[in-house]
């Protein structure tokens, strides 16, 4: 569903090698990217999203190319690792603000809030201001804010790195069976290997600014014999 060919990249004023991404991620998948500090991994994204533009190369999304688009019209959805949220506004407007900033909504876009807080678990929070609510919830919200918008493509990067192993967990599995259920295309940046392990079937390996391996998770994780990798795991 997104292809990614020969995508050229260099930060100005940079002297290293620039950076080179070929990838496909399939209708449905969440496909995790690992890889050390510095490696590429947000840079990947933003080229996707469209807060940086690529020297050469494309990105195709169901064949299309959308690597000339500006962001705000690219069928992406971002979610970081700070949630972002207005902080003087209520959980509901921070989430209708993901449709449409002018709050302009069809009664059927404020039905899919009321869903998406449902989903979620935030129907009863609806009201509350994001400083009331727990690390855990408000990044629940930055989720309901990315799937309200119904993009094709949906980007996690460290989403939920200040969450517990047990939340992160919840909310992973939580993105894969939404992504599942609306035919989208996820990638999932983490530094926790265990969160590719309950998010993908395959993930992809980030070494200066290359995707040195993709292959099946566990495989990635347990059997590489790439110096890089084993560098970056450590004694697992
Ligand atoms: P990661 O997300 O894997 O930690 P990044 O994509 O943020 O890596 O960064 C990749 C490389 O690009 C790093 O060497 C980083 O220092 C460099 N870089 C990131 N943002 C900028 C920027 N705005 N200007 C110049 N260099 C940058
Ligand atoms: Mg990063």
């Amino acid at each position: 569903m997104i292809e990614i060919k020969d995508l050229e990249f260099n930060y100005t004023g940079l002297e290293s090698p620039g950076m080179h991404f070929d990838l496909e991620v399939a209708g449905g998948e969440v496909l995790s990217l690992i890889g050390p500090s510095g490696s590429g991994k947000s840079t990947l994204l933003s080229l996707i999203a469209g807060f940086l533009m690529p020297a050469a190369g494309e990105i195709l999304l169901d064949g299309a190319a959308i690597e000339t688009l500006p962001a705000a019209r690219r069928p992406v959805s971002i979610v970081f690792q700070q949630h972002n949220l207005f902080p003087h506004l209520d959980l509901y407007t921070n989430v209708a603000l993901g449709i449409d900033p002018a709050l302009r909504l069809t009664p059927s876009q404020v039905a899919s809030i009321g869903d998406a807080l449902e989903r979620l678990g935030l129907s009863d929070l609806r009201r509350r201001k994001p400083g009331s609510l727990s690390g855990g919830q408000r990044q629940r919200v930055a989720l309901a804010r990315a799937l309200v918008r119904r993009r094709k493509i949906l980007l996690l990067d460290e989403a939920f790195a200040a969450l517990g192993p047990a939340q992160r967990a919840e909310m992973i599995s939580l993105v894969k069976n939404l992504v599942q259920e609306n035919g989208m295309a996820a990638l999932l940046v983490s530094h926790q290997p265990r969160d590719a392990l309950i998010a993908s079937e395959r993930t992809a390996f980030l070494c200066k600014g290359r995707i040195t391996a993709l292959q099946p998770t566990a495989e990635l994780l347990e059997q590489s014999a790439l110096p890089e990798v084993r560098e970056y795991l450590g004694s697992m």
